[in-house]
């Protein structure tokens, strides 16, 4: 039958597209991707866990740490949401 997907494909997809999210949160925060992409596939509810970890290191075009108070912020963030002090240009 033409323009019928069969529902286990759209499941297939759901899954592989919780698993790219959580590997690329996991990127942006330089944790393993892998671990996260996997995690996330089989319980979803990493996605939120790994939302809401702390970076463990700089990654251009993720996250920085605020030159004031060593808080993690957005890497174009140009004031801190924590301390308001300004950054250098990333
Ligand atoms: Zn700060």
């Amino acid at each position: 039958m033409p323009g019928y997907a069969k529902p286990v494909y759209f499941i297939f997809l759901v899954i592989a597209t919780f698993g790219v999210a959580g590997g690329v949160l996991a990127y942006k925060r330089g944790r393993s991707i892998v671990l996260w992409c996997l995690l996330s596939m089989i319980f979803p509810i990493f996605l939120l866990v790994i939302w809401f970890q702390k970076p463990i290191k700089e990654v251009p075009g993720g996250f920085r740490q605020c030159a004031g108070c060593k808080e993690w912020i957005g890497w174009d963030a140009a004031v801190c949401k924590y301390c308001n002090a300004s950054q250098p240009p990333a």
